[in-house]
């Protein structure tokens, strides 16, 4: 059974007594506050936009209040649309459709394959930087060769993410966002492993489209956002064509007007119970002090960093320097040992559960594999990666508990 105490507040977390979560950044376990929600609606619930009894009209109600909260959580302006989606993935590819015709999306090739493949032909992916000084140059002469070459007016979008998932690594989103603006292109963040650590707001950034997921961000499956401008969004074609997108359909074959606004791209019966836990999540981390949550969890994250460091067998991967700014993941590498190994040792032995691969953003992991070995001089280092990422439930003891099983691969 789930191990909550009676009295747990919003934003402890569910678990298993006994398993160690260090996967965070995969899915984050799910939050009392949107435990909670869900439970609450279960005996209720009934169509959202489309039922006229009580409990249906409760239902759109709370439906829209959830888009009303994640919008302000988000910091979304007057002119934002927020849409939920199933995740991020969607959320991108959704972007990415509604693109005007001509605009050209520069990006980095450092991206999770999220925020890499939905592009379309024709897209500038700059190289993996060497700081985050080097990616706002690099972004900067990109968008002013890309106005000097391409059509006036043509649309440009730079996107780019607020943290990396293989090195959590975070990026410098409001100077990029200040350059890509000088230049006239609109800003794209895949915040999903930023927005689970340090508040993220639209507004105070001055970017135009944000993605997350719900899953990372401590609510169940099936519910993330975009939110960003209308604009696109309302010309765009429907990502979902049928039901809810449209204002009015004729008899004839192409006789349809498409709704505006978020209902546009939301074709189908909405997913009212992952909104829902999305938005108590956004409650509950506005009423929490997320400056003390956040010391916390870099406290937990130096001590796994200087657990990792003091292993002559286990290697960090890295993209800028060792004091760069970073949320609670890191990823290594053990010298001599295949990683799917490692990871599979780790759960049966130790209860500890991490991921390893090249976690979805293969350009990135390969490249700093090998920047690693030759770092480390190590020469039997894998070619796949393990990863550790922590959050709002993690522990000293998990982080000791996972260094300590470490050391017996030397
Ligand atoms: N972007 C980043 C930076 C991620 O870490 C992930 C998930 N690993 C995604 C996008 C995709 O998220 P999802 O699988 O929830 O669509």
């Amino acid at each position: 059974m789930p191990a909550v105490p009676a009295e747990a507040e919003p934003l402890d977390v569910l678990g298993v007594p006994g398993e160690i979560n260090l996967d965070y950044a995969a899915t984050a376990p799910c939050a009392r506050a949107a435990a909670d929600a869900v439970a609450e609606l279960l005996p209720w619930y009934a169509s959202v936009h489309r039922g006229a009894g009580a409990l249906s009209r409760r239902c759109t109600l709370a439906y829209e209040r959830a888009r009303q909260t994640v919008g302000d959580f988000f910091g979304a302006r007057a002119d934002d649309h927020v849409i939920f989606t199933r995740n991020t993935t969607d959320a991108l590819n959704l972007l990415a459709r509604a693109l005007p015709a001509g605009t050209t999306v520069v990006t980095f090739a450092g991206e999770h394959h999220a925020n890499l493949l939905p592009w379309p032909r024709g897209s500038v992916r700059l190289p993996v930087p060497a700081d985050s000084g080097e990616a706002v140059r690099a972004l900067d002469a990109a968008l002013a060769e890309l106005r000097r070459a391409a059509q006036p007016g043509l649309p440009v979008l730079a996107a780019f993410t607020g943290a990396s998932n293989v090195t959590g690594e975070r990026w410098p989103v409001a100077e990029l966002a200040r350059v890509a603006r000088r230049h006239g292109a609109r800003i794209a963040v895949d915040a999903a492993q930023l927005a689970p650590h340090v508040p993220v707001d639209l507004l105070a950034l001055d970017v135009d489209y944000l993605a997350v997921s719900g899953h990372k961000l401590y609510a169940p499956f099936g519910a993330g956002a975009l939110i960003g401008r209308s604009d696109w969004l309302d010309a765009a074609q429907p990502y979902l064509a049928g039901g809810g997108a449209t204002a009015r359909v004729g008899a004839g074959t192409h006789e349809v007007t498409w709704a505006v606004g978020p209902a546009r791209h939301e074709g189908g019966t909405p997913n009212l119970l992952g909104a829902v836990a999305l938005a108590a999540v956004c409650d509950a981390l506005s009423d929490a002090d997320r400056a003390a949550l956040h010391e916390r969890e870099q406290r937990l994250l130096a001590r796994l960093r200087e657990g990792i460091a003091a292993l002559p067998h286990v290697v960090e991967l890295r993209t800028f320097e060792p004091d760069a700014p970073r949320v609670g993941i890191v990823s290594f590498a053990v010298a001599g040992w295949d990683s799917s190994e490692v990871a599979a040792e780790l759960a049966r032995k130790h209860s500890i559960g991490v991921r390893d691969g090249l976690f979805c953003a293969h350009p990135l992991a390969q490249r700093l594999l090998t920047e690693a070995a030759t770092r480390s001089g190590r020469r039997d280092l894998p070619p796949t990666a393990l990863r550790a990422s922590i959050g709002l439930g993690s522990t000293e003891q998990h982080v000791d508990r996972l260094i300590a099983a470490l050391a017996t691969f030397a």
